[in-house]
C-alpha cells in the first residue's frame, strides 16, 4: 500500500498553495484587464485579448450549417410546403415528431399537415428530418437557440410555432388560415381552404410555383 505523502513546510502554510493554484486564472484575468484597458485607449491593438460575447444581448455568430430550432417552410399563399409524407416522423430517432395528415384541395399536392408537433425536449438535433424531407418543407435554420421552458409541455412546438418561428409561448392568436387542429383554441379544427384561396385569389390547382 502506498504511504500518504507528508506535506512540505510551504504546503502546510496553505496560503502559498492557494496562490499557486489560482495563478493561471489570475494571470489570464490581469492580462485581459490590462489589454482591454489598453485597447480602450487605442494602445497595443496588435495583441488580442480574450473576447466575451455578452449573451443574450450579443449573440455569438453561428456557422452557416448550424442546426437551430426547426421551422416549416411555406408556399406562396402561406400554407405549409409539407405534403404529410411522414418520412421525417419515420426517420426521427427520438420519435419526437407527430404529424396528422389531411387531404389537400390541390390535386397535385396529395396531403398536408393538419397537425405537426415537434417535442424539443426529446429532439437530439440530428437534422435527419431536414435531410430526409423530399419537399424542403422543414429546416433548422432559424438561429433560435433559446428553447428553454418551465415545463415539458412548454418544449413542444406545434404548427403555429413551426410556421412562424417568431412566435413565443403562451400563444394568444391563431393566424393560420388553412384547416388545422388548433391547440390555441382547445385542439378543435379551425381554418378553411376558402379563407386561404379567397384571400390570395389563387387557384388551388396552381398554387405551388415550384410545381407549376
Ligand atoms: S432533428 Fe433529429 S431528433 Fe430532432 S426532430 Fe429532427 S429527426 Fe427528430
Ligand atoms: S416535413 Fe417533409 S418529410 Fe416531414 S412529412 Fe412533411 S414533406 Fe414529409
Amino acid at each position: 500500500m502506498r504511504r500518504k505523502r507528508e506535506l512540505t513546510f510551504w504546503e502546510r502554510l496553505y496560503v502559498p498553495e492557494i496562490i499557486r493554484g489560482t495563478w493561471l486564472t489570475s494571470r489570464h484575468f490581469f492580462r485581459n484587464l490590462f489589454l482591454h484597458t489598453a485597447h480602450r485607449f487605442g494602445l497595443l491593438k496588435g495583441i488580442p485579448a480574450a473576447v466575451t460575447f455578452q449573451y443574450p444581448e450579443q449573440p455569438r455568430p453561428l456557422a452557416p450549417r448550424f442546426r437551430s430550432r426547426h421551422r416549416l417552410t411555406a408556399r406562396e399563399e402561406g400554407t405549409p410546403r409539407c405534403v404529410g409524407c411522414m418520412l421525417c416522423e419515420t426517420v426521427c430517432p427520438a420519435r419526437c415528431i407527430t404529424i396528422v395528415a389531411g387531404e389537400h384541395p390541390d390535386p397535385n399536392v396529395e396531403k398536408y399537415p393538419v397537425r405537426f408537433d415537434i417535442d424539443l425536449g426529446v429532439c437530439v438535433y440530428c437534422g435527419y428530418c431536414v435531410e430526409v424531407c423530399p419537399e424542403d418543407a422543414i429546416r433548422m435554420d432559424t438561429n433560435i437557440l433559446d428553447v428553454a421552458a418551465y415545463s415539458r409541455d412548454g418544449m413542444k412546438l406545434d404548427i403555429h410555432e413551426l410556421m412562424d418561428p417568431a412566435l413565443r409561448k403562451p400563444l394568444a392568436e391563431c393566424k393560420l388560415k388553412f384547416p388545422h387542429r388548433c391547440a390555441i383554441h382547445g385542439g378543435g379544427e379551425r381554418g378553411s381552404w376558402e379563407a386561404v384561396y379567397n384571400q390570395t385569389g389563387s387557384d388551388p390547382a396552381g398554387s405551388d410555383p415550384i410545381r407549376g
